[in-house]
């Protein structure tokens, strides 16, 4: 099959429920935001929702200087204290949890019944350093040659500035904030101007729940670069930590290597899914389905490059693709819909050509590749098989709906070229054969491996990459030692006795 069709009408797109837009303009209105300023816009109509502060550099040092002089009472309460408000201000994100979907889905797109999935998730990291906060881990050892004790011991890193992207607006929000609050430090947090409404939000929610007003600032601004070139290198930051693309990574590393600050860089992902002959079909179709279309695609852990084993792989591409070709497009306030808009039309257009490439390169087209016409920015689910491994689609971070599937023969092939990219962020296996799942998970150079399923994190897991997927880990234990400095004291001892 050849590439036929190039749009679709806006006629075949599920329009929104206007009560729930009502309901997520009511939030809008709850946050007071001046008239004026950063023009935030919904992507399912194209339709200005808001203004945000458009901050410039004098005022984001204020910023600092305002966390930098609450950090210090904030570092000297107890863990019991930090760990109590945590708690009071996670009780608020599921006492709000409808107001904070409805806000993610108005300003990023993505369904409703998915931003209420991000509002468990990014809530749940909140919870966990309440509950992670009152055990900072420390020690106490002998000396192997005796004549002193070491205690081993975190103290706050200090004031921690955060840079987060548009795609996950509220889980990666909170799960840089709450482990930076539970480790003792103030925070900084800029958010991507394209949705910065849920951040206002979720920060109004910790103030309500007692958290100091100045320990988290929040920047918007539409000058990132002067805003980190000045915040990164006045003395009193002492950490960074950023998810977004690894370009951007790179050049805040460099700034950061200036002042030697800690860093924490989740960054751009190419992740492979791996079907193998002995995968169970229905399993690997419906976990293939949940990498690839969370987020309409973009997520930096989805499906990117998908691999199946040639045995296999006519009867998962026949099953993947149906369900792909069925899933609904639509406004995310919309009912049933599975893929709402891309973030802009931006995206739209890369979408469109990834996959003109591709299937100028040989790739088959068996179902999507169209956009819609406007408002909004819509990309129909889009399956390409037999993609062929050096085109552009096979070797870059899609973020979008389209499934770029190609066939292997052995494991070791399959290992092969999942790991022959500089990303390492999510893999993915499926298979019934336990000992080939854990070979093959042990092989990927990936961070973190999804082995039977499409969604692995949690806020229990130490998320994260390798390679140029990046430095640190989020959330489980792992993510409160990024905002922990590590010390010890050593201490004489004589003998008495
Ligand atoms: P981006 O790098 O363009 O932007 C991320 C954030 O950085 C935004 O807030 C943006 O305003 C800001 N920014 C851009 N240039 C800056 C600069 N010079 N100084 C300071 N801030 C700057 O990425 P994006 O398009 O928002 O997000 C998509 C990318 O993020 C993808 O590559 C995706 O894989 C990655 N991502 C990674 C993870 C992860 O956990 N590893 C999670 C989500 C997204």
């Amino acid at each position: 099959m050849t590439r036929t069709l190039t749009t679709r009408s806006a006629s075949e797109l599920v329009r929104a429920d206007a009560a729930a837009v009502a309901r997520a303009d009511a939030v809008i209105s709850e946050l007071s935001l001046p008239g004026d300023g950063i023009p935030v816009t919904d992507p399912a109509t194209g339709e200005r929702i808001a203004a945000v502060p458009d901050v410039g550099v004098d005022a984001a040092l204020e910023a600092v200087a305002a966390a930098d002089a609450a950090g210090r009472a904030w570092a000297a309460t107890t863990p019991r204290h930090r760990a109590a408000l945590l708690s009071r201000w996670h009780e608020l994100i599921v006492a709000h949890a409808e107001e904070l979907a409805h806000l993610i889905t108005r300003e990023m797109g993505k369904t409703l019944a998915e931003a209420r999935g991000e509002v468990q998730y990014g809530g749940d990291f909140v919870r966990w350093y309440a509950e992670e906060a009152v055990r900072p881990d420390g020690g106490f050892r002998g000396l192997p040659g005796g004549g002193a004790s070491l205690v081993v011991t975190r103290a706050p890193v200090g004031l921690a500035v955060l840079i987060t992207p548009w795609n996950f607006p509220l889980a990666m929000a909170t799960r840089k904030i709450a482990p930076a609050l539970a480790a003792g430090c103030p925070v900084v947090v800029k958010p991507a101007t394209l949705t910065p409404l849920t951040t206002y939000y979720v920060v109004e929610l910790a103030r309500r729940a007692g958290i100091p007003e100045a320990l988290i600032q929040v920047v918007t601004t539409s000058r990132s670069a002067a805003f980190s070139e000045a915040v990164l290198r006045d003395p009193r930051a002492r950490k960074v930590s950023f998810t977004g693309s690894t370009p951007v990574g790179k050049q805040l590393m460099r700034i950061a290597a200036e002042g030697v600050l800690r860093t924490s860089m989740e960054l751009g992902g190419n992740g492979p899914l791996l079907v193998f002959d002995d995968a169970d079909l229905d399993r690997a179709v419906e976990g293939a389905v949940a990498a690839k279309l969370r987020n309409g695609g973009q997520s930096c852990i989805a499906a990117n490059r998908i691999y199946v084993q040639r045995g296999i792989a006519d009867a998962f591409v026949e099953g993947f693709a149906e369900r792909l070709a069925s899933a609904s497009v639509g406004s995310g306030f919309g009912s049933g819909v599975a893929v709402g808009p891309l973030i802009d039309d931006r995206a739209v257009a890369e979408m469109d050509a990834l996959t003109d490439v591709a299937v100028a390169a040989g790739a088959e087209l068996r179902t999507g590749g169209a956009a819609y016409d406007g408002p909004g920015s819509f990309f129909a689910p889009t399956v390409l098989d037999r993609v062929p491994g050096d085109s552009r689609i096979a070797n870059v971070e899609i973020f979008g709906p389209v499934a770029a599937i190609q066939r292997f023969g052995d494991e070791a092939e399959g290992v092969a070229r999942a790991n022959a990219t500089e990303f390492g962020l999510a893999g993915y296996v499926f298979t019934e054969n336990l000992d080939r799942a854990l070979n093959v998970a042990e092989a990927l150079e990936t961070g973190l491996v999804g082995i039977n399923q499409g969604v692995p994190s949690n806020a229990a897991a130490p998320f994260g990459g390798v390679k140029q997927s990046g430095l640190g880990r989020e959330g489980g234990p792992e993510g409160l030692e990024e905002y922990q400095s590590v010390r010890f004291f050593n201490i004489a001892r004589r003998e008495t006795r």
